[in-house]
Formats: C-alpha cells, structure tokens, sequence
C-alpha cells in the first residue's frame, strides 16, 4: 500500500463555545493540514496521485479559512470549530474536489506541533 501525503499551513481565529475553559474566548492558532491519500497501485509513471492535484485541492478549501474568524463560516457557525471538526471538513471538502478514484485515507489538523486531530470515515 502506498501513501502520498501533503500539507499547508494557514492562520484563523476561533471560539468553542460551551466549552468550560479559556478556548471559549476567541482566539487564533497557525494550524497545520495534513491530508492523506493512499492506494495499492501506481500509475504507469510510478505515481500514486499528482501532489499537485492533492495540494490544490487543499489549498482551495485553506483559502476559504485562511485569516478568517472560522466560527462565522458555514457549517462552524452552527457546529464547533473544534480540530475534529476541522478534521471532517478537510476530509469532505477534498473528498469533492479530488478524482473519485482516490482513496483519502485521513485528515489531519493540528493546532499546534504538539496536538492534533485526525478525521478518516468509520469503515
Ligand atoms: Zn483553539
């Protein structure tokens, strides 16, 4: 099994609410993602996904949240802009925009170097 892996960063601000901590109070974090694709085979150039196709997949959803208050986009106006949450977005938003053909095997967002959440759907 192969695993092709990509990343970007972007900045935004946030609030959890009913969260019982300093997180309730708006603040920003420099997240990080990481998405995944993997696949037993190889194309007939040793490739297993373009990075480039997964990066600007990434990249177009990182636009609609990068130097943004998260928690007045859509969906995270009505659900938490938690790092699972986030998580799951990835995962759906470059589900669309990739060639069904690829299988993404997770999202991952950290928060900071040392904590982060990963999303990959229930199999
Ligand atoms: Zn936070």
């Amino acid at each position: 099994m192969f695993e092709v892996c990509v990343e970007e960063t972007f900045a935004a601000g946030h609030a959890l609410r009913g969260y019982k901590g300093k997180c309730e109070n708006v603040h920003g974090h420099n997240y990080r993602i990481q998405l995944a694709v993997e696949g037993p085979e190889l194309n007939d150039i040793g490739l297993l996904v373009d990075f480039g196709d997964v990066k600007r997949a990434v990249r177009e959803v990182v636009g609609r949240l990068d130097h943004q208050f998260i928690n007045d986009l859509q969906p995270f106006d009505t659900i938490n802009p938690s790092a699972e949450n986030l998580a799951r977005y990835f995962y759906d938003e470059v589900r669309a925009r990739l060639d069904e053909r690829f299988r993404i095997r997770h999202a991952r967002i950290y928060e900071t170097d040392t904590a982060w959440a990963t999303y990959r759907p229930a199999t």
